[in-house]
Protein backbone atom coordinates (compact mmCIF):
# COMPACT_ATOMS: atom_id res chain seq x y z
CA UNK A 1 0.00 0.00 0.00
CA UNK A 2 1.44 3.20 -0.66
CA UNK A 3 2.28 5.71 2.42
CA UNK A 4 0.02 8.54 2.71
CA UNK A 5 2.32 11.64 1.87
CA UNK A 6 2.21 15.14 3.81
CA UNK A 7 1.09 16.66 0.40
CA UNK A 8 -1.55 14.20 0.17
CA UNK A 9 -2.47 15.18 3.89
CA UNK A 10 -2.05 18.77 3.06
CA UNK A 11 -4.40 18.80 0.41
CA UNK A 12 -7.72 18.10 2.50
CA UNK A 13 -6.45 20.63 5.34
CA UNK A 14 -8.05 24.11 5.09
CA UNK A 15 -4.75 25.89 3.67
CA UNK A 16 -5.49 28.77 6.16
CA UNK A 17 -1.94 28.78 7.60
CA UNK A 18 -3.93 30.41 10.73
CA UNK A 19 -1.36 28.95 13.32
CA UNK A 20 -4.50 27.85 15.78
CA UNK A 21 -2.96 24.92 15.99
CA UNK A 22 0.44 25.71 17.71
CA UNK A 23 2.40 25.14 13.96
CA UNK A 24 3.46 28.03 11.59
CA UNK A 25 1.26 26.50 8.49
CA UNK A 26 -0.91 24.08 7.50
CA UNK A 27 1.98 21.96 5.70
CA UNK A 28 3.92 21.70 8.91
CA UNK A 29 0.63 20.79 10.94
CA UNK A 30 0.47 18.14 7.69
CA UNK A 31 3.96 16.78 7.86
CA UNK A 32 3.04 16.30 12.20
CA UNK A 33 -0.14 14.17 11.48
CA UNK A 34 2.02 12.22 9.15
CA UNK A 35 4.43 11.24 11.36
CA UNK A 36 2.11 10.88 14.33
CA UNK A 37 3.79 13.70 16.00
CA UNK A 38 0.38 15.26 16.34
CA UNK A 39 -3.56 15.05 17.20
CA UNK A 40 -5.73 16.10 14.48
CA UNK A 41 -8.24 17.25 16.66
CA UNK A 42 -5.39 20.21 17.26
CA UNK A 43 -6.89 21.72 14.38
CA UNK A 44 -10.34 23.31 15.27
CA UNK A 45 -10.93 24.54 11.22
CA UNK A 46 -11.35 20.66 10.47
CA UNK A 47 -14.52 20.89 13.19
CA UNK A 48 -16.28 22.94 11.74
CA UNK A 49 -19.18 21.90 9.21
CA UNK A 50 -17.26 22.68 6.56
CA UNK A 51 -14.63 20.34 6.85
CA UNK A 52 -17.11 17.83 8.04
CA UNK A 53 -16.10 15.28 4.78
CA UNK A 54 -12.64 16.15 4.59
CA UNK A 55 -11.92 15.24 8.43
CA UNK A 56 -13.34 11.92 7.67
CA UNK A 57 -11.38 11.49 5.03
CA UNK A 58 -8.51 12.26 6.55
CA UNK A 59 -9.34 10.24 9.54
CA UNK A 60 -9.10 7.04 6.62
CA UNK A 61 -5.82 8.19 5.15
CA UNK A 62 -4.16 8.25 8.26
CA UNK A 63 -5.33 5.48 10.54
CA UNK A 64 -2.66 3.05 10.04
CA UNK A 65 -3.39 -0.10 8.43
CA UNK A 66 -3.07 -2.47 12.09
CA UNK A 67 -5.46 -0.90 14.17
CA UNK A 68 -4.73 0.57 17.44
CA UNK A 69 -6.26 -1.30 20.41
CA UNK A 70 -5.54 -0.35 23.96
CA UNK A 71 -7.15 -1.54 26.72
CA UNK A 72 -6.20 -0.73 30.92
CA UNK A 73 -7.71 2.28 32.88
CA UNK A 74 -7.55 6.10 32.89
CA UNK A 75 -4.36 5.58 34.61
CA UNK A 76 -2.65 3.13 32.76
CA UNK A 77 -3.49 2.24 28.57
CA UNK A 78 -1.73 -0.54 27.00
CA UNK A 79 -2.22 0.14 23.65
CA UNK A 80 -1.47 -2.46 20.93
CA UNK A 81 -0.70 -1.64 17.22
CA UNK A 82 -0.79 1.12 15.29
CA UNK A 83 1.95 0.14 12.98
CA UNK A 84 2.05 1.19 9.17
CA UNK A 85 5.25 -0.10 7.80
CA UNK A 86 6.88 -4.16 7.91
CA UNK A 87 10.16 -2.54 8.95
CA UNK A 88 11.06 0.35 11.29
CA UNK A 89 13.50 2.01 9.53
CA UNK A 90 10.91 3.09 6.76
CA UNK A 91 9.25 4.59 9.40
CA UNK A 92 9.16 4.11 13.41
CA UNK A 93 7.14 1.08 15.13
CA UNK A 94 4.76 2.52 17.50
CA UNK A 95 3.11 1.43 20.71
CA UNK A 96 5.75 -0.43 22.49
CA UNK A 97 4.57 -3.86 22.55
CA UNK A 98 2.64 -4.43 26.45
CA UNK A 99 4.57 -7.49 28.45
CA UNK A 100 2.19 -9.37 30.90
CA UNK A 101 2.69 -11.12 33.15
CA UNK A 102 0.23 -14.26 34.08
CA UNK A 103 -1.23 -15.05 37.56
CA UNK A 104 -3.15 -18.40 38.18
CA UNK A 105 -6.80 -18.12 40.18
CA UNK A 106 -5.41 -21.57 41.74
CA UNK A 107 -3.06 -19.49 43.64
CA UNK A 108 -3.45 -18.63 47.59
CA UNK A 109 -4.81 -15.04 48.09
CA UNK A 110 -1.39 -13.91 49.76
CA UNK A 111 -0.15 -15.23 46.34
CA UNK A 112 -2.27 -13.36 44.32
CA UNK A 113 -1.66 -10.09 45.96
CA UNK A 114 2.40 -10.42 46.24
CA UNK A 115 3.13 -11.33 42.55
CA UNK A 116 0.49 -8.56 41.67
CA UNK A 117 2.61 -6.25 43.44
CA UNK A 118 5.66 -7.32 41.96
CA UNK A 119 4.72 -7.30 38.51
CA UNK A 120 3.72 -3.48 39.11
CA UNK A 121 6.61 -2.67 40.96
CA UNK A 122 8.95 -3.96 38.52
CA UNK A 123 11.14 -1.59 37.32
CA UNK A 124 14.81 -1.30 36.06
CA UNK A 125 16.45 1.82 34.95
CA UNK A 126 17.73 2.14 31.49
CA UNK A 127 19.77 5.18 29.84
CA UNK A 128 17.83 7.41 31.84
CA UNK A 129 14.30 5.38 30.86
CA UNK A 130 11.99 3.52 33.57
CA UNK A 131 11.79 0.15 31.98
CA UNK A 132 8.40 -1.58 33.96
CA UNK A 133 6.32 -4.15 33.01
CA UNK A 134 2.66 -3.72 31.86
CA UNK A 135 -0.57 -5.57 33.05
CA UNK A 136 -1.39 -8.67 34.38
CA UNK A 137 -2.84 -11.84 32.73
CA UNK A 138 -5.43 -13.39 35.04
CA UNK A 139 -5.39 -17.51 34.08
CA UNK A 140 -8.79 -18.70 34.82
CA UNK A 141 -6.59 -22.20 35.96
CA UNK A 142 -9.39 -23.26 37.84
CA UNK A 143 -12.28 -23.09 35.23
CA UNK A 144 -14.32 -21.83 38.43
CA UNK A 145 -16.07 -18.46 38.22
CA UNK A 146 -15.88 -17.76 41.48
CA UNK A 147 -12.09 -17.82 41.59
CA UNK A 148 -11.23 -15.72 38.54
CA UNK A 149 -13.49 -13.03 40.11
CA UNK A 150 -11.73 -13.52 43.75
CA UNK A 151 -8.11 -12.96 41.56
CA UNK A 152 -9.95 -10.22 39.62
CA UNK A 153 -11.02 -8.59 43.09
CA UNK A 154 -7.25 -9.21 44.62
CA UNK A 155 -5.81 -7.36 41.54
CA UNK A 156 -7.73 -4.68 41.72
CA UNK A 157 -7.53 -3.91 45.42
CA UNK A 158 -3.61 -3.97 45.17
CA UNK A 159 -2.97 -2.56 41.96
CA UNK A 160 -3.52 0.45 39.43
CA UNK A 161 -2.37 -2.71 36.42
CA UNK A 162 -4.44 -3.27 33.06
CA UNK A 163 -5.79 -6.77 33.12
CA UNK A 164 -6.12 -9.44 30.81
CA UNK A 165 -8.69 -12.24 31.64
CA UNK A 166 -7.95 -15.45 29.95
CA UNK A 167 -10.46 -18.16 30.24
CA UNK A 168 -12.14 -20.33 27.26
CA UNK A 169 -15.30 -20.41 29.04
CA UNK A 170 -17.73 -17.76 28.00
CA UNK A 171 -19.60 -18.05 31.39
CA UNK A 172 -16.73 -17.34 33.36
CA UNK A 173 -15.68 -14.37 31.03
CA UNK A 174 -19.45 -12.92 31.60
CA UNK A 175 -18.92 -13.08 35.59
CA UNK A 176 -15.44 -12.23 35.52
CA UNK A 177 -17.18 -9.04 33.57
CA UNK A 178 -19.15 -7.80 36.07
CA UNK A 179 -16.47 -7.30 38.53
CA UNK A 180 -13.39 -6.05 36.51
CA UNK A 181 -13.31 -2.14 36.64
CA UNK A 182 -11.33 -1.35 33.65
CA UNK A 183 -11.21 -1.97 30.38
CA UNK A 184 -10.03 -5.39 30.08
CA UNK A 185 -8.18 -7.90 27.20
CA UNK A 186 -10.55 -11.02 26.81
CA UNK A 187 -8.58 -14.30 26.03
CA UNK A 188 -9.94 -16.23 24.14
CA UNK A 189 -12.65 -16.51 21.28
CA UNK A 190 -11.45 -19.75 19.79
CA UNK A 191 -13.35 -21.57 17.08
CA UNK A 192 -15.27 -23.72 19.03
CA UNK A 193 -16.84 -21.01 21.99
CA UNK A 194 -16.82 -18.05 18.76
CA UNK A 195 -20.57 -18.31 19.29
CA UNK A 196 -21.52 -18.43 22.26
CA UNK A 197 -18.52 -15.69 23.34
CA UNK A 198 -20.11 -12.91 20.54
CA UNK A 199 -23.44 -13.84 22.26
CA UNK A 200 -22.22 -12.92 25.88
CA UNK A 201 -19.66 -9.94 24.75
CA UNK A 202 -22.51 -8.14 22.65
CA UNK A 203 -25.05 -8.74 25.62
CA UNK A 204 -21.68 -7.41 28.13
CA UNK A 205 -21.47 -4.20 25.27
CA UNK A 206 -25.38 -3.55 25.59
CA UNK A 207 -24.71 -2.77 29.33
CA UNK A 208 -21.92 -0.19 29.12
CA UNK A 209 -19.00 -2.70 29.29
CA UNK A 210 -15.98 -2.42 27.19
CA UNK A 211 -13.07 -4.71 26.17
CA UNK A 212 -10.62 -6.18 23.97
CA UNK A 213 -11.07 -9.43 22.41
CA UNK A 214 -8.24 -11.85 21.36
CA UNK A 215 -9.13 -14.19 18.46
CA UNK A 216 -7.12 -17.67 19.20
CA UNK A 217 -6.24 -19.99 15.99
CA UNK A 218 -3.35 -21.74 14.26
CA UNK A 219 -4.74 -20.87 11.05
CA UNK A 220 -4.97 -17.26 9.28
CA UNK A 221 -7.40 -17.82 7.08
CA UNK A 222 -9.91 -19.15 10.65
CA UNK A 223 -8.19 -16.10 11.61
CA UNK A 224 -9.69 -13.59 9.13
CA UNK A 225 -13.25 -15.50 9.30
CA UNK A 226 -13.55 -15.05 13.39
CA UNK A 227 -12.62 -11.54 12.98
CA UNK A 228 -15.03 -10.69 10.40
CA UNK A 229 -17.49 -12.59 12.28
CA UNK A 230 -16.98 -10.31 15.09
CA UNK A 231 -16.96 -7.15 13.16
CA UNK A 232 -20.43 -7.86 11.76
CA UNK A 233 -21.28 -8.21 15.55
CA UNK A 234 -20.63 -4.72 16.55
CA UNK A 235 -17.04 -6.34 18.28
CA UNK A 236 -14.64 -4.15 16.60
CA UNK A 237 -11.45 -4.35 19.10
CA UNK A 238 -9.63 -7.16 17.90
CA UNK A 239 -6.18 -9.07 18.98
CA UNK A 240 -4.78 -12.07 17.00
CA UNK A 241 -3.43 -15.25 19.06
CA UNK A 242 -2.17 -17.25 16.05
CA UNK A 243 -0.76 -19.66 18.55
CA UNK A 244 3.14 -19.70 20.05
CA UNK A 245 4.26 -23.08 19.79
CA UNK A 246 7.72 -23.27 21.11
CA UNK A 247 8.20 -27.13 19.39
CA UNK A 248 7.99 -25.31 16.37
CA UNK A 249 8.77 -21.50 16.55
CA UNK A 250 9.44 -20.77 12.56
CA UNK A 251 5.19 -21.63 11.52
CA UNK A 252 4.81 -19.11 14.48
CA UNK A 253 7.05 -16.84 12.89
CA UNK A 254 5.34 -17.66 9.78
CA UNK A 255 1.62 -16.83 11.24
CA UNK A 256 2.95 -13.47 12.47
CA UNK A 257 4.59 -12.36 9.49
CA UNK A 258 1.42 -13.88 6.74
CA UNK A 259 -0.73 -11.48 9.00
CA UNK A 260 0.83 -8.64 9.15
CA UNK A 261 2.00 -8.50 5.78
CA UNK A 262 -1.47 -8.90 4.51
CA UNK A 263 -2.38 -6.26 6.39
CA UNK A 264 0.22 -3.46 5.46
CA UNK A 265 1.11 -4.56 1.88
CA UNK A 266 -2.14 -5.97 0.80
CA UNK A 267 -4.48 -4.38 2.85
CA UNK A 268 -6.23 -6.77 4.34
CA UNK A 269 -8.56 -4.53 6.82
CA UNK A 270 -9.50 -7.92 8.30
CA UNK A 271 -6.01 -8.91 9.51
CA UNK A 272 -5.38 -5.55 10.49
CA UNK A 273 -5.22 -6.21 14.31
CA UNK A 274 -2.34 -6.50 16.70
CA UNK A 275 -0.85 -9.57 17.03
CA UNK A 276 -0.46 -11.52 20.47
CA UNK A 277 2.37 -13.64 21.64
CA UNK A 278 2.75 -16.38 23.96
CA UNK A 279 6.32 -16.91 25.60
CA UNK A 280 4.67 -18.18 28.31
CA UNK A 281 3.84 -21.45 26.36
CA UNK A 282 7.66 -21.68 25.68
CA UNK A 283 8.03 -21.38 29.89
CA UNK A 284 5.41 -24.32 30.13
CA UNK A 285 7.36 -26.31 27.56
CA UNK A 286 10.43 -26.81 28.81
CA UNK A 287 9.05 -26.73 33.03
CA UNK A 288 6.79 -29.83 31.73
CA UNK A 289 9.33 -31.74 29.34
CA UNK A 290 11.59 -34.54 30.66
CA UNK A 291 15.01 -34.15 29.28
CA UNK A 292 15.07 -31.32 27.63
CA UNK A 293 18.22 -29.77 27.55
CA UNK A 294 19.02 -30.58 31.32
CA UNK A 295 22.96 -31.97 30.28
CA UNK A 296 23.25 -27.96 29.45
CA UNK A 297 21.15 -26.13 31.80
CA UNK A 298 20.44 -28.88 34.69
CA UNK A 299 17.95 -26.03 36.27
CA UNK A 300 14.69 -26.50 34.92
CA UNK A 301 13.52 -23.21 35.89
CA UNK A 302 16.33 -21.43 35.19
CA UNK A 303 16.23 -23.76 31.34
CA UNK A 304 12.43 -22.46 31.12
CA UNK A 305 13.23 -19.01 31.56
CA UNK A 306 15.80 -18.45 28.99
CA UNK A 307 13.84 -20.14 26.42
CA UNK A 308 10.55 -17.91 27.43
CA UNK A 309 13.16 -15.02 27.16
CA UNK A 310 14.26 -15.74 23.48
CA UNK A 311 10.58 -16.44 22.12
CA UNK A 312 9.35 -13.16 24.01
CA UNK A 313 12.82 -11.86 22.12
CA UNK A 314 11.84 -13.42 18.62
CA UNK A 315 8.35 -12.54 18.72
CA UNK A 316 8.52 -8.81 19.44
CA UNK A 317 11.24 -8.58 16.12
CA UNK A 318 8.16 -10.17 14.19
CA UNK A 319 5.56 -8.04 15.26
CA UNK A 320 4.35 -9.36 18.33
CA UNK A 321 2.36 -6.09 19.86
CA UNK A 322 1.52 -7.66 23.31
CA UNK A 323 3.07 -10.23 25.51
CA UNK A 324 2.31 -13.08 28.40
CA UNK A 325 5.13 -14.08 30.15
CA UNK A 326 5.45 -16.38 33.30
CA UNK A 327 9.10 -15.83 34.38
CA UNK A 328 9.73 -12.34 36.49
CA UNK A 329 13.23 -13.08 37.30
CA UNK A 330 14.98 -9.95 36.52
CA UNK A 331 18.03 -12.23 34.15
CA UNK A 332 14.39 -12.75 32.23
CA UNK A 333 12.59 -9.50 31.70
CA UNK A 334 15.68 -7.53 31.38
CA UNK A 335 17.04 -8.10 28.01
CA UNK A 336 13.30 -8.57 27.10
CA UNK A 337 12.39 -4.98 28.03
CA UNK A 338 15.90 -3.76 26.81
CA UNK A 339 15.24 -5.52 23.03
CA UNK A 340 11.48 -3.24 23.45
CA UNK A 341 13.44 -0.42 23.95
CA UNK A 342 15.87 -0.83 21.24
CA UNK A 343 12.76 -1.70 18.77
CA UNK A 344 10.31 0.89 19.75
CA UNK A 345 13.09 4.05 19.72
CA UNK A 346 12.22 6.30 16.76
CA UNK A 347 15.01 5.64 14.53
CA UNK A 348 14.65 9.41 12.72
CA UNK A 349 15.34 11.05 16.24
CA UNK A 350 18.91 10.78 17.74
CA UNK A 351 18.53 9.50 21.25
CA UNK A 352 20.38 12.79 22.71
CA UNK A 353 20.78 13.99 26.04
CA UNK A 354 21.05 17.78 26.74
CA UNK A 355 25.10 19.14 26.28
CA UNK A 356 26.65 20.43 29.01
CA UNK A 357 28.39 20.02 32.53
CA UNK A 358 27.36 17.25 34.83
CA UNK A 359 29.33 17.10 38.26
CA UNK A 360 30.03 13.61 39.08
CA UNK A 361 30.34 12.93 42.51
CA UNK A 362 31.62 16.17 44.27
CA UNK A 363 34.26 17.49 42.38
CA UNK A 364 36.67 20.33 43.11
CA UNK A 365 38.81 22.66 41.32
CA UNK A 366 41.27 19.83 41.40
CA UNK A 367 38.86 17.35 39.71
CA UNK A 368 39.56 15.83 36.40
CA UNK A 369 37.59 17.10 33.46
CA UNK A 370 36.46 14.71 30.97
CA UNK A 371 34.58 15.21 27.75
CA UNK A 372 32.24 12.70 25.91
CA UNK A 373 29.51 13.08 23.55
CA UNK A 374 25.48 13.93 24.20
CA UNK A 375 24.23 10.44 22.51
CA UNK A 376 22.13 9.34 25.25
CA UNK A 377 23.54 5.20 25.39
CA UNK A 378 27.31 6.44 25.54
CA UNK A 379 26.03 9.41 28.82
CA UNK A 380 24.20 6.63 30.69
CA UNK A 381 26.99 4.30 30.31
CA UNK A 382 29.54 7.13 31.43
CA UNK A 383 27.63 7.86 34.39
CA UNK A 384 26.30 4.25 34.97
CA UNK A 385 30.48 3.44 34.98
CA UNK A 386 31.83 6.12 37.23
CA UNK A 387 29.27 6.04 40.08
CA UNK A 388 29.93 2.59 40.63
CA UNK A 389 34.01 3.12 40.57
CA UNK A 390 33.21 6.34 42.71
CA UNK A 391 34.79 8.53 40.25
CA UNK A 392 35.02 12.37 40.93
CA UNK A 393 35.25 14.84 37.53
CA UNK A 394 33.88 17.41 35.78
CA UNK A 395 31.78 15.65 32.58
CA UNK A 396 31.96 17.58 29.88
CA UNK A 397 28.85 16.72 27.53
CA UNK A 398 29.64 17.31 23.55
CA UNK A 399 26.70 18.41 21.43
CA UNK A 400 27.23 15.92 18.95
CA UNK A 401 23.77 15.25 17.70
CA UNK A 402 23.38 12.23 19.48
CA UNK A 403 26.18 10.54 18.09
CA UNK A 404 28.96 8.26 19.66
CA UNK A 405 32.32 9.06 20.40
CA UNK A 406 33.92 6.97 17.38
CA UNK A 407 30.75 8.12 14.54
CA UNK A 408 31.53 11.84 15.85
CA UNK A 409 35.00 11.39 15.25
CA UNK A 410 34.40 10.55 12.29
CA UNK A 411 31.79 12.95 11.43
CA UNK A 412 33.35 16.25 12.44
CA UNK A 413 31.09 17.09 15.32
CA UNK A 414 33.47 15.57 18.11
CA UNK A 415 36.43 18.61 17.48
CA UNK A 416 38.29 21.55 18.39
CA UNK A 417 35.88 24.13 17.47
CA UNK A 418 32.74 22.34 19.43
CA UNK A 419 35.17 21.73 22.31
CA UNK A 420 35.98 25.24 23.10
CA UNK A 421 32.51 26.39 22.74
CA UNK A 422 30.85 23.78 25.14
CA UNK A 423 34.13 25.01 27.53
CA UNK A 424 33.14 28.54 26.62
CA UNK A 425 29.25 28.10 27.54
CA UNK A 426 30.00 25.82 30.77
CA UNK A 427 32.17 28.00 32.04
CA UNK A 428 34.56 25.22 33.28
CA UNK A 429 37.12 27.26 33.89
CA UNK A 430 35.92 29.25 36.61
CA UNK A 431 35.21 25.75 38.84
CA UNK A 432 38.91 24.18 38.15
CA UNK A 433 42.43 25.10 38.59
CA UNK A 434 43.57 23.29 35.47
CA UNK A 435 43.31 23.88 32.09
CA UNK A 436 43.62 19.30 31.19
CA UNK A 437 40.53 17.90 29.33
CA UNK A 438 40.36 13.92 29.48
CA UNK A 439 39.20 12.51 26.18
CA UNK A 440 38.16 9.29 24.99
CA UNK A 441 40.59 7.10 23.76
CA UNK A 442 38.26 6.54 20.42
CA UNK A 443 38.80 10.55 20.22
CA UNK A 444 42.81 10.85 20.17
CA UNK A 445 42.88 11.74 16.91
CA UNK A 446 41.05 14.93 17.67
CA UNK A 447 43.83 15.95 20.53
CA UNK A 448 46.14 18.27 18.34
CA UNK A 449 42.56 19.92 16.77
CA UNK A 450 41.09 20.64 20.58
CA UNK A 451 44.34 21.53 21.61
CA UNK A 452 44.89 24.10 18.94
CA UNK A 453 41.54 25.00 19.36
CA UNK A 454 40.94 25.56 23.51
CA UNK A 455 44.43 26.01 24.41
CA UNK A 456 43.68 23.45 27.51
CA UNK A 457 46.09 20.56 27.49
CA UNK A 458 44.30 16.99 26.16
CA UNK A 459 45.52 13.61 27.66
CA UNK A 460 44.36 10.79 25.87
CA UNK A 461 42.57 8.35 28.38
CA UNK A 462 40.87 4.85 27.91
CA UNK A 463 38.62 3.39 25.26
CA UNK A 464 36.32 1.95 28.03
CA UNK A 465 34.88 4.09 29.86
CA UNK A 466 34.54 1.09 33.15
CA UNK A 467 38.47 1.93 33.04
CA UNK A 468 38.43 5.55 33.74
CA UNK A 469 38.33 4.72 37.86
CA UNK A 470 41.27 2.80 37.65
CA UNK A 471 43.37 5.45 35.12
CA UNK A 472 42.66 8.40 37.32
CA UNK A 473 43.69 6.24 40.37
CA UNK A 474 46.76 5.53 38.95
CA UNK A 475 47.33 8.66 36.91
CA UNK A 476 45.50 11.67 37.59
CA UNK A 477 47.68 13.14 40.66
CA UNK A 478 50.77 12.92 38.53
CA UNK A 479 49.45 14.53 35.25
CA UNK A 480 47.81 17.28 37.36
CA UNK A 481 51.23 18.05 39.20
CA UNK A 482 53.26 17.78 36.34
CA UNK A 483 51.00 20.09 34.60
CA UNK A 484 51.22 22.41 37.20
CA UNK A 485 54.74 22.07 37.74
CA UNK A 486 55.37 22.74 33.98
CA UNK A 487 52.67 26.29 34.06
CA UNK A 488 54.40 27.09 37.25
CA UNK A 489 50.86 26.85 39.57
CA UNK A 490 52.54 24.60 42.16
CA UNK A 491 54.64 27.65 43.71
CA UNK A 492 51.80 30.05 43.14
CA UNK A 493 48.80 27.65 45.57
S1 LIG B 1 -5.16 25.17 12.72
FE1 LIG B 1 -5.68 23.99 10.90
S2 LIG B 1 -6.00 25.55 9.35
FE2 LIG B 1 -4.91 26.53 11.00
S3 LIG B 1 -2.71 26.31 10.47
FE3 LIG B 1 -3.25 24.60 11.73
S4 LIG B 1 -3.79 23.04 10.26
FE4 LIG B 1 -3.87 24.91 9.16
Amino acid sequence: MAKVSAMDIYKLLPKTNCKKCGEPSCMAFATKLQNKEIDIDKCPILNTPKFEENRKKLIEMISPPVKEVWFGNDKKKCVMGGDEVMYRFELAFFNPTPIGIDIADTLPDEEIKNRAKYIEDFTFERTGEKLKLDFIAIRNASNDAEKLKNAIKIVQENTEMPIAICSLNPNNIKEALDVVKSKPLIYAATEDNLDEMIKVLKEAKKNGKNFALVLSSNNVKTLKQMAAKCLANGIEDLVFDPHTYPENIADTIDNFVMIRRSAIERGDKYLGFPILGLPINAYYYVKNKENLIESFIPDKEKAAGIYEATIANVLMNRYADALIMHGTEIWELMPVLTLRQAIYTDPRKPQAVEPGLYPIGNPDENSPVIMTTNFSLTYYTVVGDFEKDNVTCWLLVLDTGGRAVDVSVAGGQYCGENAKKLIEETKIEEKVNHRILILPALAASTRGDIEDKTGWTCVVGTRDSSQVGEFLRKNWERILNEWKEKNNLNNKQ
